[in-house]
């Protein structure tokens, strides 16, 4: 009998680690903002984006919420498009529109999402399911070993090392393939999807 109580508490605990194992990561949503006129020159970068957000949460009564532009990038003339991150709750909100006001004006926004990242070899642009590398990459520093057995003490993504090679940019490398800060993997989202 006692055997019995053991292996169902036994039981229990492994399911009750394979469901908490299961359990997915919440995904931060972004969203992109398309055409924001450039600002007077004199404003620090930080207080222009802060303003606009400000005025943005308040045209449109958004909960309060993190709120964080992760990159500009160029559009036509003299606007730019911003990329932000943003609470879920503010996007549960927002979700279904397509234009956010600001004050007496507005501005076109859609969800942007990344692309799949493939763990096996980590390039972006599939999963580990349809992945042709034989070998597993390292998500840690560029070598062709599992990230277990990796002794580089300092990570160096493997995919903006290359993306800096290829286009003569200089994009962080700090950080782990696999991070969700990944400055390629944050960017390559222009090429699918938007
Ligand atoms: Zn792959
Ligand atoms: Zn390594
Ligand atoms: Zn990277």
């Amino acid at each position: 009998m006692a055997n019995k109580i053991r292996e169902a508490i036994h039981q229990n605990d492994t399911l009750k680690e394979v469901c908490s194992a299961r359990k997915p990561k919440v995904r931060i949503p972004h969203i992109i903002i398309y055409d924001v006129e450039k600002r007077e020159e004199g404003v620090t970068r930080e207080i222009e984006e802060q303003t606009l957000i400000e005025k943005i949460r308040k045209s449109n009564s958004l909960p309060p919420g993190e709120t964080k532009v992760l990159f500009r990038k160029k559009g036509r003339g003299n606007r730019e498009h911003w990329v932000v991150e943003i609470a879920p709750k503010i996007f549960a909100q927002i979700k279904n529109d397509n234009r956010l006001q600001c004050g007496f004006g507005s501005y076109r926004f859609k969800e942007y999402i990344e692309p799949m990242r493939c763990f096996k070899c980590h390039r972006l642009g599939h999963g580990k399911a349809t992945c042709v590398q034989e070998q597993e990459l390292c998500s840690k520093c560029p070598g062709v070993h599992s990230f277990k057995t990796c002794k580089n003490a300092a990570p160096v993504c493997r995919n903006c090392r290359e993306y800096n090679r290829a286009n003569n940019q200089k994009v962080r490398v700090d950080h782990v393939a696999t991070s969700d800060k990944c400055p390629v993997f944050l960017r390559v989202g222009w090429l699918f999807g938007v």
